[in-house]
């Protein structure tokens, strides 16, 4: 059984398949809080904050697949997120074994993952959300770069970093032996702290030949949950 926060049907709003039709599945649980972030801790608070359990439904992997067949006929890609997806990775395989489309999977990158017993991960593309100093946790927790290596072989593999200031220094230093692209977006809950932050990681992209991430469903719908 897999704590599931939400699986619903979207287009993807950030990253380097933004815009594309996709079928989220979010886990609940992580093993970070990020309060940097904002006073409730990331933007999926409610995936990750233990006071929102009892609205997670513990789910057979029957269950997860009966739930993404619904929207097969829209040709989605799958985007496994959270919470922190690795965390239940052993569980989750037969999902890699059954769905046929694209599979992303955003991670914080720190959960080491046994790739060769479980070879379908090589496959999969990974968000590596790897998170900076402004996600207030500490660095030893955050940046593992022998868990990062195993990650970013599979060169569709891209970071994503969560910015508001030019943290550039400790971006450099995560990216340091690695050609996977390199993605910022603009850090913000809210629609109103997104747009503060957005002209300013736009000009940063620019100065540094990164890739820029809005994203499209803070914009659209805020904070709502299940877009
Ligand atoms: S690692 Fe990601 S999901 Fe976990 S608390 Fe931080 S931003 Fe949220």
């Amino acid at each position: 059984m897999i704590p599931i926060s939400e699986i619903f049907y979207s287009i993807q709003g950030e990253g380097k398949f933004v815009g594309c039709p996709s079928v989220f599945v979010r886990v609940g649980g992580c093993n970070m809080r990020c309060f940097g972030f904002g006073k409730e801790g990331c933007d999926s608070y409610y995936a990750v904050d233990k006071k929102f359990k009892s609205e997670w439904k513990l789910m057979k992997i029957d269950e997860i697949k009966k739930e993404i067949s619904k929207y097969l006929k829209f040709n989605p890609h799958l985007v496994i997120t959270g919470g922190e997806p690795m965390l239940y990775y052993k569980k989750l395989y037969p999902l890699l074994e059954w769905f046929e489309n694209p599979i992303t999977i955003e991670t914080n990158t720190t959960v080491d993952i046994d790739f060769e017993k479980f070879s379908l991960y090589k496959k999969v593309i990974f968000a590596m959300s790897v998170k900076l100093s402004n996600s207030k946790e500490p660095k030893e927790k955050r940046i593992k770069k022998n868990v990062i290596k195993k990650y970013a072989k599979n060169k569709e593999s891209f970071f994503k970093f969560v910015i508001d200031k030019d943290l550039n220094d400790e971006i450099q230093e995560i990216v340091k032996g690695f050609d996977n692209q390199i993605y910022c977006m603009p850090l913000g809950a809210t629609k109103e702290e997104l747009e503060k932050n957005a002209p300013f990681v736009f000009e940063f992209c620019l100065k540094h030949g990164y890739c820029y991430s809005d994203r499209i469903h803070i914009r659209l719908f805020g904070k709502k949950k299940g877009v």
